[in-house]
């Protein structure tokens, strides 16, 4: 694949390198390559970050037909720059493509496109302890036409956010309220991908929790509301008696890369992961008998969140008296080493520019 560039004539000022948040700062340069049913994907190229010409009547904009991915590159202390778990994800999104019936990007050619872009933009990948460049892949359907089908024409993009640590203080606790009403995924539903559609359907939930004063929920089953699924956008882990206990990947839940990484981390440390669905029934039980000893999220943006409270029917559950497991601490100083390239990638999990 021959990826056509053209440079912006007039770079941004970068941001400052303390303050950058998560999301709110876009590099310079952008990836594009359209689809068509004649052509397949073509005409790749990275062009200034701007804005699109677009249709108002594009699919997208009505019937959400759209996947996305998320990952971050690193730059290492010797200045080389390293990508986690890439191949990964961009299998994840074909997964989702899959789903949502758009056509399947080559993985070979993503890869390509992700380091061209990276490198292109290389001077905005923030150095500072914590700090990442975060890639956002995603495929949009563009098709003029109102109606519900799969659309026949496609735009891929990726395009770059440089990013600080996700919570200011560092590994901070966080309060999660157990939605029992609103649900996010139902088997045979669109749960295993990572599809917009989701995420709109996700907010009057989060948004409930917020003034409730929770910071996300975490959401149960959509036919019982009875089985523990995960917590907003991360995977949930819970520590019971020693053993370390996450939802099964039976369709409903986001097959989380970093949710993966702990699994294999964990294992690797001699700690007992059980994949299995347990009740919220089950989680009470196991905290009024004290043997509830820590829980967490897992996600490529907060990378591990320790739970502190989790919110059930009017009473809150105070976890491991809201500090930081030592589990949770373990996992996230591991797995950043890892990403931050300062200790040794034993499981392959990392691609060098
Ligand atoms: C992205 C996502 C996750 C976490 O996946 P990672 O690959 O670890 O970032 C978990 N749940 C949902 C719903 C997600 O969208």
């Amino acid at each position: 694949m021959e990826i056509k560039i053209t440079k912006t004539t007039k770079p941004k000022i970068k941001p400052d390198q303390s303050n950058l948040g998560f999301g709110n700062f876009f590099t310079d340069h952008m990836f594009i390559m359209d689809y068509s049913k004649e052509k397949g994907w073509y005409d790749p190229r990275i062009v200034p970050y701007g804005p699109l010409q677009m249709e108002p009547s594009s699919m997208v904009f009505h019937y959400a037909q759209e996947t996305f991915e998320g990952l971050k590159a690193y730059k290492r202390d010797d200045g080389k720059i390293q990508l986690f778990r890439v191949k990964d994800n961009l299998k994840r999104l074909n997964i989702s493509n899959e789903r949502v019936c758009i056509p399947q990007l080559d993985e070979g050619d993503m890869l390509a496109a992700i380091k061209t872009l990276v490198k292109v933009d290389e001077d905005w990948i923030p150095s500072a302890k914590g700090t990442s460049l975060y890639i956002r892949p995603f495929v949009i359907a563009t098709d003029p036409f109102l109606g519900v089908r799969p659309a026949s024409t496609y735009k891929f993009m990726i395009i770059l956010s440089p990013v600080g640590a996700y919570y200011k203080e560092g590994l901070n606790p966080v309060r999660i309220y157990v939605e029992d009403y609103y649900v996010r995924a139902v088997p045979g539903g669109t749960g295993y991908a990572k599809t917009g559609a989701n995420y709109a359907a996700s907010l009057k939930a989060q948004v409930e929790a917020n003034k409730k004063g929770y910071s996300q929920v975490l959401w149960l089953d959509g036919i019982e509301r009875k089985y523990i699924e995960e917590v907003g956008t991360s995977n949930a882990f819970f520590k019971i008696d020693g053993i370390i206990y996450t939802a099964p990947l039976e369709g409903s839940i986001l097959s989380g890369i970093t949710r993966d990484s702990s699994i294999k981390l964990m294992r690797d440390w001699g700690y007992e992961v059980v994949e299995k669905r347990m009740t919220i029934d089950e989680l009470c039980q196991a905290y009024a008998e004290n043997r509830l000893e820590e829980a967490f999220a897992t996600g490529t943006a907060a990378v591990i969140s320790p739970i502190g409270v989790l919110g059930w029917k009017e009473k809150d559950m105070i976890i491991n008296e809201q500090k930081i497991g030592e589990v949770s601490q373990k996992l996230y100083d591991a797995i950043t080493a890892i990403q931050n390239g300062t200790s040794e990638d034993k499981f392959g999990w990392i691609t060098v520019l």
